[in-house]
């Protein structure tokens, strides 16, 4: 693979991590390229003959320029520390700066043990990893921040779980993958120099206008407060539920990742959750946004020492630290409301009070009708349209839709110069029609998986390449699964 690596992480950072191969595997063989992706990154993976490719993906091969390296990090899961988690079945190959000169990370998952794998076997199932190219690829198409997919090979492996799984390698392509986890492994250490050096780092490459400002390290905080909280209201907003947010998950780019127990909800319900882990519902639906504020609590904490510098007195820096962080749920709500006005059909300003509060009434219409969160959305455009009776249809009882369907078009006629059809437009533009339902996403791994037939996953990512247009391909998928299906899904 002819790419131009460069590869800063490994040369700024030596002790943030351990230079590391891929393992090798007996039978690499390609079964997904992202071709666009590839063309982004500048990468000549399109021109090559598969069987290279598969090699360079599963790790046999390791392309010119690349340097690999496991990266060490900390953090905590399900609320408890583990002070060092790591790169346990991943290696970092290097970056390369794409065609719109971001820098991007390009990193194998499933490519054998490393000096942090504990007791893992260092590899992945085909199906998880085909799993991590859907989702994330939707991410994408919704134009929700994500690394994404670049290539999965088979590696010919026996992999044991419960069962025995075909193994793969995932290529997975990301801002950077700095975490929080990355920032608490040095900071739970006391290594004052390191956390130093890692947090330059993390400006230089992710906020580069704080560089060498004296205050940068409390600005890093805010940053990464605001992209969270931008993050994760589009994640609300489309019924994203990531199922696994430990502070190791969480970026400092905004992207979302680790794409695992992660699902999206059918019926509206906030206690949502698809986890078979996750026992207490810490990662419901509706916890998200606490959630985040809790993890971006602890990269406060791992940053503190970097706020406080060399004053004796570290009173000024937590109260600052602290108030940056009391930022969050404003932000957060502000992008929700925001994504709530645009799926409303409402023009950008209005009395915020009285818009969420309708925006809060139509989804506690949604939960108690047990209605499906992306049909009813959609269809609620339609009704913008004039024809209610698709969305009526979607609800038991009628009564009260009908009661806050007059309210909402009162709102409606408020906004003067929003036309039918850009209320129309807008609303269609911000609810998506296709999602990556769990039963279809289920159906593309199995087939996959157990008889080695790509037709469904393939004919799926095609359909979540344009969420929100009705399109030939995606016509088949906007339909929830049939609720015994959907009433007992575990993604893990
Ligand atoms: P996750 O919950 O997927 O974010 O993973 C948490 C930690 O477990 C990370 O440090 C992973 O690298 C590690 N890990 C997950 N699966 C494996 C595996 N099969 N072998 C080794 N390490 C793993
Ligand atoms: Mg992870
Ligand atoms: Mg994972």
């Amino acid at each position: 693979m002819q790419a131009r690596f460069d590869n800063s992480y490994a040369r700024d950072l030596p002790g943030l991590y351990v230079p590391w191969k891929p393992a090798e595997v007996p039978a690499p063989r390609l079964l997904y390229l992202n071709r666009p992706l590839a063309e982004e990154l500048g990468l000549d993976l399109a021109t090559l003959p598969p069987g290279e490719v598969a090699a360079v993906i599963a790790g046999n091969r390791v392309p010119e320029g690349a340097e690999p390296i496991a990266q060490v990090y900390a953090g905590h899961q399900f609320g408890g520390f583990s002070p060092q988690l790591g790169d346990g079945r991943a290696v970092l190959l290097g970056e390369v700066v794409d065609r719109n000169g971001q820098r991007r990370d390009i990193a194998l998952k499933g490519s054998g043990r490393t000096p942090f794998s504990r007791g893992g076997d260092g590899k992945a199932a085909v199906g998880p990893m085909l799993r991590e190219v859907i989702i994330g690829e939707a991410m994408h198409a919704l134009g929700i921040p994500t690394t994404r997919a670049l290539a999965v090979a088979a590696t010919g492996e026996d992999v044991y779980r419960e069962r025995v799984l075909p193994g793969a390698v995932l290529a997975r392509v990301a801002a950077s993958h700095l975490r929080v986890g990355t920032f608490e492994f040095f900071a739970s250490r006391d290594d004052r120099e390191k956390l130093r050096q890692l947090a330059d780092y993390a400006i230089a490459r992710h906020d580069p206008d704080l560089a060498g400002t004296p205050g940068r390290y409390l600005q890093l905080l805010a940053r990464v407060t605001q992209r969270q909280a931008e993050l994760i209201a589009q994640w609300m907003n489309v019924g994203f539920i990531h199922g696994v947010m430990n502070t190791d998950n969480m970026t400092i780019s905004g992207e979302t990742i680790d794409y695992g127990p992660c699902a999206f909800m059918e019926a509206y319900d906030p206690r949502a959750v698809f986890s078979s882990i996750d026992h207490g519902g810490r990662y419901a639906y509706g916890n998200q946004p606490a959630i985040a504020q809790w993890n971006l609590a602890r990269f406060a904490e791992a940053l503190l020492p970097l706020v406080v510098g060399d004053n004796e007195d570290s009173a000024p820096a937590v109260a600052e630290a602290t108030a940056v962080l009391e930022t969050f749920p404003k932000l957060f709500q502000a992008a929700l409301l925001r994504g709530l006005r645009a799926k409303l059909g409402f023009a950008e300003s209005g009395d915020d009070a009285a818009d969420a509060g309708l925006a809060n009434d139509w989804l506690g219409l949604l939960h108690a009708q047990k209605v499906d969160f992306t049909l009813g959305w959609r269809r609620l455009a339609d009704a913008a349209a004039g024809n209610d009776a698709p969305l009526q249809s979607l609800f038991a009882d009628a009564e009260p839709l009908n009661a806050w369907l007059t309210r909402w078009r009162a709102r409606c006629a408020q906004d003067a110069t929003h036309s039918t059809e850009t209320r129309v437009q807008q609303m269609r533009r911000a609810s998506p029609w296709v999602i990556p339902r769990n039963h279809r996403v289920e159906e593309a791994l199995q087939a996959a998986s157990e008889t080695d037939d790509l037709g469904p996953f393939e004919r799926l990512l095609a359909a979540l390449r344009n969420p929100y247009e009705v399109t030939a391909e995606n016509a088949a998928y906007a339909q929830p699964a049939p609720e015994a299906v959907t009433a007992c899904y575990q993604t893990f």
